[in-house]
């Protein structure tokens, strides 16, 4: 059984299990600096599962900037 997927106009093809929005590392935090630089690494190698995992750790890891 599905739960209510409004099956109606393709709409949501490439941005499955993206965050709504790629988190902006913080430039003077060393684990987001080691995190954008490993995204950067993966993208240029067409990694995208590497890629949004990096998203997903610096959207988790950004709430805990104040
Ligand atoms: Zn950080």
């Amino acid at each position: 059984m599905e739960t209510g997927t409004p099956n109606t106009s393709g709409t949501g093809t490439a941005r499955l299990s993206l965050p709504p929005v790629r988190p902006t590392p913080v430039d003077n935090c060393d684990v987001c600096t080691a995190l954008a630089v490993q995204r950067a690494e993966a993208r240029s190698r067409g990694d995208y599962s590497a890629e949004t995992d990096c998203n997903v750790e610096i959207a988790a890891h950004a709430e805990g900037h104040c």
